[in-house]
Parts: structure tokens; sequence; C-alpha cells
């Protein structure tokens, strides 16, 4: 690196803007295992130093893991513990990684974002998987646009497991549930959050409505009935919800088509989220990097058509209406350049995945985040 682009320290005037005269001083260099020689600088300003491997993905990093390959191993359905053999790292390196992966995927998508055409239908559904054992399942709501099959935001809700059980799993929920507490509405929070974020991201005038597409789940219909989106129409705005029977074939002509297609891509390409599988998610906050790095994928590297002809290699962000030079360049950037978080506009979805937030249940400790993620 010839010349830092801004003081990474984010209490810094230089961090928001660097003057374009010289505002930094070399400071020598030292040496890594890893990476070779790492020069050193020092800004004028708030006098305190930083290296080229402070903007880098790899920061602090001992053992160079290819993020490009890691993301492509990701969302082939690969455990933690079959990465680990397949990169011949440890568990925790390949954690590591999915969550620096997660972060710039977070980045590049909070960037792209605004840039996707604002008046596609959207379609809200839930997938429905489990943390740490069946006894805590799950809701992982996720928005996409109806036509493109771009994913826009993603939340989660624990859940207490309901339904007809033997009497003996009935004694083994009472003895796990002791002493814990469930979110109430947690279903309607999820979906509340997502509106929240099509408020503010998506057109809704009276010429072009904003259209959200869900199944007759009563919580979203009470959720919708009392969110702004609905309370707030006038002469001007306009929300339509529209809903499906969850018995309607899922098939292309589903208006939930895009959230029923989604649902089978994850099923079928992440390990944690398989039929049976004994590779489920033991920390929420973990399965969360996980998502967003497959999200990513999907969204920005994922052809939007398998069957289509070799030439179209069209993806669901470019369908979306997003340039493809703006992304092959964001792409490129993405697997190099750290991403910092003082420095996005993250909704407050992300922000909960970036800074691994998601509690999980019946874990009293908050997952593990290097101090580096917060700058
Ligand atoms: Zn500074």
């Amino acid at each position: 690196m010839r010349a830092p682009p801004f003081c990474p320290y984010s209490t810094c005037t230089y961090h928001t803007r660097a003057p374009v005269a010289r505002w930094w001083i070399r400071s020598g260099f030292y040496d890594t295992k890893c990476f070779g020689p790492i020069p050193r600088f020092r800004c004028r300003s708030c006098q305190r130093t930083f290296s080229s491997q402070t903007f880098s993905t790899n920061y602090y990093a001992k053992r160079k893991v290819d993020f490009h390959v890691l993301e492509g191993l990701i969302a082939s359905s690969m455990s933690i513990r079959s990465l680990s053999r397949t990169l011949k790292c440890s568990c925790g390196t390949v954690v590591n990684r999915t969550d620096r992966l997660a972060r710039q995927a977070i980045s590049i998508h909070a960037q792209l974002r605004p840039c996707a055409s604002l008046h596609e239908d959207v379609c809200i559904d839930g997938l429905v998987s489990f943390d740490r054992s069946q006894y805590f399942p799950n809701n992982i709501t996720i928005a996409i646009t109806a036509d493109s099959r771009y994913a826009l935001s993603f939340t989660h809700a624990t859940l207490r497991r309901s339904g007809s059980m033997r009497s003996s799993q009935k004694k083994i929920r009472e003895k796990l549930y002791r002493g814990l507490t469930f979110e109430q509405r947690a279903l309607e929070r999820s979906f509340s959050e997502l509106l929240d974020e099509l408020e503010r991201d998506r057109t809704h005038q009276i010429r072009q409505p904003l259209v959200v597409i869900t199944d007759e789940k009563r919580e979203y219909v009470r959720a919708f009935k009392a969110h702004r989106l609905f309370r707030n129409q006038d002469a001007d705005h306009r929300t339509v919800h529209r809903t499906v029977s969850s018995r309607l074939p899922r098939t292309f002509l589903n208006p939930l088509f895009a959230s029923n297609y989604l649902d089978r891509e994850i099923r079928k390409d992440q390990a944690a989220h398989r039929r049976e599988s004994t590779s489920f998610g033991r920390n929420v906050a973990n399965g969360m990097s996980r998502m967003a790095c497959y999200l990513g994928w999907h969204n920005y590297s994922k052809r939007f058509l398998i069957k289509a002809s070799v030439k179209e290699n069209k993806t669901h962000a470019e369908k979306a209406g997003i340039s493809s030079k703006l992304i092959n360049d964001m792409r490129r950037m993405m697997f190099k350049k750290r991403a910092f978080l003082s420095l996005l506009n993250l909704d407050p979805t992300e922000k909960r995945v970036w800074l691994k937030s998601f509690p999980t249940p019946g874990m009293n400790r908050a997952a593990y985040l290097p101090a580096f993620a917060l700058g």
C-alpha cells in the first residue's frame, strides 16, 4: 500500500474524510510470518499508528484463508467441521473468517441495495429451523423481491416448541425451559422490523404502491395493521398487503414463489437448515453470519436462472436493476478491503448481524466479537 485511504480510528477527524495533502508519515515496518513485512504509518492528526493490514480483510489474521473459496464452500452446504477439514484450519478460524466475510457481504449489500429498482413487489416469509436443539425452533424471516428474487433483508426470532409431543418430550421441554423467558410476539416483531426497512428503502406512493406478499399467518396481518405503512396511508401513500394461502401449489405461478424458491435453496445449500441434519446451528449469531454470507452470494454471484443459456450470466442483483460493473467492482473490493462499521449506514437488523447481538436461547454469555469489528 503506497498511501492509506483514511485514518482508521473513528474518533479522528481524518476518519471520514482525509485531506488530499499527505496527512500521514511512515513509521517503519513489522515482520509477519504469513504476510511478510508490513509498512506502518502514523496519523498527523491523532498521532496514532496503524499499518497497511488495518485496511485489509486479513486484519489481525495469522493465517491466509481465501475468502472467495470460503464463500463458495459456505454456499455449497458445507458444515463448519467440513470446512475446517477442507481448508486445513481450526473450526474457530472458520467461524472467524465467516464473520469477516459476513461483515464484508453486509457492507456491499448496504451500499448496493439502494441502487436496485424500488418498485418491485416484495415477498416476506419465514424459514423455520432450530438452534441448539429441536426444543428451540426459530423463524428466520426474509424479505425478497418477487420477480428478480433479490434478497433484501432478514431477521431472526426464537420460538417456544409447540405441537404434539410425547410425554417424555414434554418433560425434557419443561426441564430445558426452566428459568428461561421467551420473547413475546417474536414473529410480529420480526415482520415489523422488515416492514420498517421497506418503509425506509422502498417507494410507497399512491401511483406506485408498495405491495407486500405473505402467507395468511395471523401474526403478519396483526403486525401489518399496527405498522406505520398501513396506519399512515393517505392521499399520497399506499401499501398493499396481499395474502396467499399456504395450500396453493408451490409453483412458478404462486405469488409467493420467490420466498418458496429461496426457502428451497437454503434447505439445499445450507448444512444447518437441511432436514434431519446433524449440522444444526449451535449459536444464533454465528448462524446469522453464515446466512449473511449465503444471501450475499445468492444476490451478487449466483446466476439468476441456472437453466438459462450458458452465455446468460445475470445475477439476481442485476435482474433487480443494479449495474454489473458496479457489482463486479464492489465484489473485487469485498474480498480485499476491510469494511468499517463507522463508515456505513446499516439497517438495525444488519447491525445486529454485524455485532453478533442475536442471543442464543439457553446461553447467558454473548457471542464473541473481536474489538476490531467495532471500528
Ligand atoms: Zn487519525
